[in-house]
């Protein structure tokens, strides 16, 4: 039996405009160390980079807003 678990791990999106570069969850299909720096759709549906030693969740205030409420 496979257990249902859903990983996040964090991805740094791009800064856009005067905003700065915020963290975004990225659902986890494969292996970590095979999305190792590459850029993956996040749950709000933006592409980041993924950053394999942050952990989701992320405290602060540079932390995507939908991406929080959709993984809460
Ligand atoms: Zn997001």
């Amino acid at each position: 039996m496979m257990l249902q678990t859903t990983v996040h791990v964090a991805a740094l999106g791009r800064a856009q405009g005067r905003t700065e570069a915020l963290w975004h969850a990225v659902e986890l299909h494969r292996p970590v160390t095979e999305i190792d720096g590459a850029c993956e759709l996040t749950v709000c549906g933006s592409l980041a980079r993924v950053t394999p030693e942050e952990s989701w969740p992320r405290t602060g205030g540079d932390v995507c807003p939908a991406c929080d409420a959709l993984t809460a």
